[in-house]
């Protein structure tokens, strides 16, 4: 199978062509009709101004009639139909000029339509571009060679010098620098990165050398599936967009039909043919609906190409539309609230020393992957303390870990781990808990057949959690929860920080309570689930729009949510918001004003009189407007 991203290439590059052709007949339309024109107030040869009318009327009539007798042979009626008809119509009562008029100003919104349309595609390929071609692969000796992207293979080491691309997702062996993410994220700043940390393919190293370690392939980058991404976006249709189609294809048969009987109706009004067969045209443009088909995916594609350049991915016009109505958020607290990076504030031993104790949690949490496990590993690590090899591990959702070191069954993990594991809960315990716990602090408790100790780690509250809050209730989100697996304590003391009614603060949550939380809000109103996408991947499915942050390099996240926003950043969410209440409102804008001057001119037409170049001024001005207003979101700051 051919991957999307070279599909959309190809396509790319068709409609580039279509376009040129399309730019070449409408200058040649409009050719003819200056000719014509210039010949008409001369007064020169009528042959002449015949032929330049020809030439106009050929170069364009011909590509929509080929695409309405196209369009016929398959039973279906499109609005190209009712210009070509409307033109031969002026034509026929010997308006060939207003009939060439039509025509250019159909075929260049046509040519416009179509440019403004290639957006998304572009956007993408822009992405492509991102991609490079070569890396730099040091061999076993330490000697460096140019190899294409495609071959490297995992657990290769790439050297990115300073200024390149950074070729592959990965993370740092050795070497720092400031990476420029901006292609990716949209964040101007580049961020510091030194050993350990991941890059990603399609980013820009700064000043120093970097060592990379190879940990996706080339088609497996998040580059590559935001490409996939995009192009599956612009692919589907929302749901208004599938209704202007409908109305589409129903309404233009209204209007050949609705216009052959004003045609009748005039006649029968006494109105001389000529006359007749004038209005009748006139009344076939100004009531086709070219603006109030386009007006949607206007907006909706201009939108997409928009947000994927400012790494925020929206999977489709559908989700674009839903977020904009949504008035519940529910967050999720660990790295979405707060920064992720937990520290070890305290170590409690109970009857083994502090030593013992890293040492123990160090070698069960390296079995984990969880925010927590990370924080007790560094910490361990700055007292020269490795992991000890355990013989069996098993993680428990929510709760912690098990696992067996020289035979006994160890665990850590939250007070459900304690009782899970059904040992005692002694008052030494109980005081190291409640103290931590008093302080907002998770408390990590490491035991066999008892308590050996107790680790308080905490988190830091995202600097921007406060003002995000603040600002989503101002777009007007009525109401914000946050769930979490973590304790009472520390989920109220976060809350507290950063604006959330206490009462709207769900803790001590396995996963599956999540859920079950979103699906409650579900029956109150639009509920968006933000997560980072680390075992919500169901909470983020059951909402109306789910948003994973920080998804480049989580595969899962990508995978499981609506929106994803690549950055780490809780300001992406506001500009997510920002973009999709924008987009929403040029959709109502433009079929207000399209459906407003369809009216307005038929009424116009039918009972008084409408100049034919006027008709057709109106119809494709309105088009062009419709087509600029949703244009207006690729250049619009957010
Ligand atoms: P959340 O992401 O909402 O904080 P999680 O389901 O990831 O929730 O975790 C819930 C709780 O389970 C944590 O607050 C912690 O107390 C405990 N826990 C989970 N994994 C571990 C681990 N590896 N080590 C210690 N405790 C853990
Ligand atoms: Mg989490």
């Amino acid at each position: 199978m051919k991957n999307p991203a070279e599909t959309l290439m190809e396509e790319l590059e068709e409609e580039r062509k279509a376009l040129r052709i399309n730019i070449v007949l409408t200058v040649v339309t409009l050719i003819g009709l200056l000719a014509g024109v210039y010949f008409q107030v001369t007064e020169g040869p009528l042959l002449f101004e015949g032929l330049s009318f020809l030439v106009a009327f050929l170069a364009g009539g011909i590509p929509a009639a080929i695409g309405a007798f196209q369009n016929l042979l398959q039973k279906k009626l499109d609005i190209d139909l009712l210009m070509v008809l409307a033109a031969i119509a002026a034509a026929l009562v010997g308006e060939a000029r207003d009939g060439a008029i039509l025509l250019f100003l159909f075929s260049l919104a046509g040519t416009l339509e179509e440019y403004a349309m290639g957006n998304t595609k572009r956007a993408v390929v822009a992405l492509m571009k991102l991609r490079p071609d070569e890396a730099n692969l040091e061999g076993v000796g330490g000697q460096m060679t140019r190899v294409a992207v495609e071959a490297l293979e995992l657990g290769n080491i790439v050297v990115v010098k300073p200024g390149e691309r950074i070729p592959v997702d990965g993370s740092i062996l050795s070497g720092t620098s400031a990476v420029d993410q901006s292609s990716m994220t949209g964040e101007s700043v580049p961020v510091d990165k030194d050993a350990g940390d991941s890059v990603f393919a399609g980013t820009v190293n700064g000043h120093g050398v970097l060592r990379v370690t190879v940990e996706k392939t080339a088609s497996h980058s998040t580059l590559a599936q935001m490409i996939t991404l995009v192009t599956e976006a612009q692919a589907k249709r929302s749901p208004s967009e599938r209704f202007s189609d409908w109305f589409g294809e129903r309404y233009t048969i209204l209007v050949l039909v609705g216009s052959t009987l004003a045609l009748l109706g005039f006649i029968l009004f006494g109105i001389p043919y000529a006359e007749a067969f004038y209005k009748a045209a006139t009344l076939l443009v100004v009531a086709s609906p070219c603006a109030i088909v386009i007006s949607v995916p206007a907006a909706i594609l201009s939108a997409l190409a928009a947000s994927a350049r400012r790494g925020m991915l929206f999977k489709g016009g559908a989700a674009l539309e839903t977020f904009a109505q949504i008035n519940i958020v529910a967050f999720d607290k660990t790295g979405t609230l707060t920064e992720g990076k937990m520290r070890v504030t305290k170590v409690v031993p109970l009857g083994v020393s502090e030593h013992q104790l890293m040492q123990l949690a160090a070698s069960l949490e390296a079995n984990s992957e969880h925010p927590i496990a990370k924080s007790i590993l560094a910490h361990a690590a700055t007292f020269n303390i490795a992991p000890a090899m355990v013989e069996k591990a098993e993680a428990v959702p929510g709760k912690g870990l098990y696992a067996t070191i020289d035979g006994h069954k160890y665990f850590a993990g939250n007070r459900k781990m304690l009782l899970e594991s059904g040992v005692a809960i002694d008052t030494k315990t109980e005081d190291a808990l409640a103290l931590l716990e008093a302080e907002g602090k998770t408390a990590v408790i490491i035991g066999n057949t008892s308590v050996l100790g107790v680790i308080g780690v905490s988190d830091t509250v995202r600097e921007s959690a406060k003002s995000t809050i603040a600002a989503l209730r101002k777009s007007g989100i009525k109401r914000i929860v946050m769930l979490t697996g973590d304790h009472t304590m520390v989920a109220q003391a976060v809350g507290k920080e950063i604006g959330i009614e206490p009462s709207d603060i769900y803790a001590e949550l396995m996963p599956a309570d999540k859920v079950a939380i979103v699906e409650k809000l579900r029956t109150e109103g639009r509920v968006s689930f933000v997560g980072d996408g680390v075992n919500d991947a169901a909470a983020l499915a059951t909402s109306h729009v789910g948003v994973a942050m920080g998804t480049a390099g989580s595969d899962v996240a990508l995978e499981a949510a609506d929106v994803a926003l690549l950055s780490d950043d809780l300001g992406a969410l506001l500009r997510a918001r920002t973009l999709s209440l924008q987009a929403n409102r040029i959709i109502k804008q433009n079929l207000v004003f399209a459906i407003g001057i369809l009216i307005l001119m038929v009424i116009v037409t039918i009972f008084f009189y409408l100049p034919l170049p006027l008709g057709v001024v109106g119809h494709e001005g309105g088009t062009l407007l419709v087509v600029a207003n949703g244009l207006r979101l690729l250049w619009q700051k957010f």
